[in-house]
């Protein structure tokens, strides 16, 4: 997953990227924990352009992961689709010393870029960070998804069961009890 500076040419450079999910850190070990299973290598699209020293990188991450649904804990498939623009340079640009609080560092992350050294840009741990954005938090089976009933644990979306909203009274009460100071 890199990009050599050497072949970015004055009219950009298109590269479309494949890595193995066993190559990205986080990501392997989601898939060890079973959070995530990848059943598809990671692939990207990309468009790597020079502007005033700068590499813009604009492109598109794609993997397909089945998660447990958070409701019924069901299998449930996440599609990541995701665009993505990145900038990177070797060194921070100069800013001009008037205004700023003095004492206050900017980094090369508060300015939305990314250093790098050398005459390649390793993309791993970017695309990495835009898989891992683009997993949902609270997977779903289905957008419908009934969930387990807290009580008896039936999955409401294959019986009914009879305990009654209870859960719900509890909740509710809870509320109305909750005063806020003003
Ligand atoms: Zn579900
Ligand atoms: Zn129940």
């Amino acid at each position: 997953m890199r990009i050599r500076i050497a072949d970015i040419k004055d009219d950009g450079l298109s590269l479309d990227l494949v890595e193995e999910v066993s190559n990205f850190s986080v990501l392997r070990e989601l898939q060890e924990k079973g959070e995530s299973v990848f059943s598809q290598p990671v692939t990207v699209h990309l468009r790597a352009v020079l502007v005033s020293g700068m590499v813009e990188v604009s492109g598109r991450v794609a993997t397909h992961a089945e998660m447990v649904c958070s409701r019924c804990l069901k299998p449930a498939a996440a599609i990541v689709d995701s665009t993505f623009e990145l900038t990177y340079t070797r060194e921070l640009p100069e800013l001009g010393d008037d205004g700023g609080d003095e004492g206050v560092e900017i980094t090369a992350e508060d300015m939305g870029l990314i250093l790098f050294d050398g005459e390649e840009i390793d993309l791993r741990d970017a695309v990495q960070e835009q898989v891992i954005l683009a997993l949902p938090v609270h997977p779903l089976c289905s957008r419908n998804c009934r969930g387990l009933c807290a009580q008896c644990g039936a999955d409401l979306n294959e019986q009914e069961c009879s305990c009654g909203p209870q859960d719900y009274n509890i909740k509710f009460a809870a509320l109305k009890n909750f005063k806020i100071d003003k």
